[in-house]
């Protein structure tokens, strides 16, 4: 894999998609997910000029990052998979966008953080927008109501985001995400991944979230889905 080549093929491919869509997307931010992928892969990316990486995974990002963060300062972290309570503390001082905020226990856990120690990451709040029961997420229908419990507690709710059902056409979840996102007031959207960014990007996506296609074939992680 050409990590720095792979990245200006994507970005030229999201220029193209935003300058095609019949309803132009916002500035569409490229979040690189290096889950898996070695510290060298990720400074390649980094010194190629990509700054906004994901990780599905506290400890793993724990052991990776504080390095890379010391050399770039500019690196921004998402986290994309889910979160546990008990691991607020550690996800709250590593990451700058949490992308998983899916139920009230842990928004009472995030506030409570950001009481103790004055940090809050940014959040998106993930819909389960196939209402699948292996999948993390809140259920459509609960959204508002959870973003709403979120924004009691002055959490900083910025944006949603989706992983639709793997053999789905992404287009409907897109759609459904995009329309969460108009009634509740949020103008970030996370969504898109390899396979199908472009589209998603057409649907209104301020963030794709793209692995395989810049790093390559993943080794399976274990223990966890996805
Ligand atoms: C792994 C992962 C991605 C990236 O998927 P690719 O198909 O490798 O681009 C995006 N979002 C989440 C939440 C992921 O876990």
């Amino acid at each position: 894999m050409n990590i720095p080549e792979n990245l200006a093929a994507i970005l030229t491919r999201i220029d193209a998609a935003r300058k095609a869509a019949t309803l132009p997307a916002p500035a569409t931010r490229l979040v690189a997910i290096a889950k898996t992928e070695d510290e060298d892969g990720i400074r390649e990316a980094l010194r190629a000029g990509q700054r906004l990486f994901g990780e599905n995974r506290v400890q793993e990002a724990q052991k990776k990052y504080p390095p890379l963060k010391n050399d770039f300062p500019d690196l921004e972290l998402h986290l994309v998979g889910p979160l546990q309570s008990n691991k607020v503390r550690e996800a709250a001082a590593l990451f700058d966008v949490i992308q998983s905020l899916d139920r009230e226990k842990l928004a009472d856990a995030l506030a409570a953080e950001r009481d103790r120690s004055g940090k809050c990451p940014r959040l998106f709040v993930q819909v389960n927008t196939g209402e699948e029961p292996q999948k993390a997420g809140v259920f459509p229908r609960q959204a508002a109501a959870l973003i709403a419990y979120a924004r009691e507690k002055s959490l900083p709710v910025e944006g949603l985001m989706c992983i639709p059902p793997a053999e789905d056409d992404a287009a409907p979840h897109f759609a459904l995400l995009a329309k969460l996102a108009k009634d509740n007031d949020l103008k970030n959207l996370s969504m898109g991944m390899s396979g199908d960014f472009e589209l998603a990007v057409k649907f209104g996506a301020t963030h794709v979230r793209v692995g395989t296609a810049i790093f390559g074939t993943r080794a399976p992680q274990a223990d966890q889905p996805i």
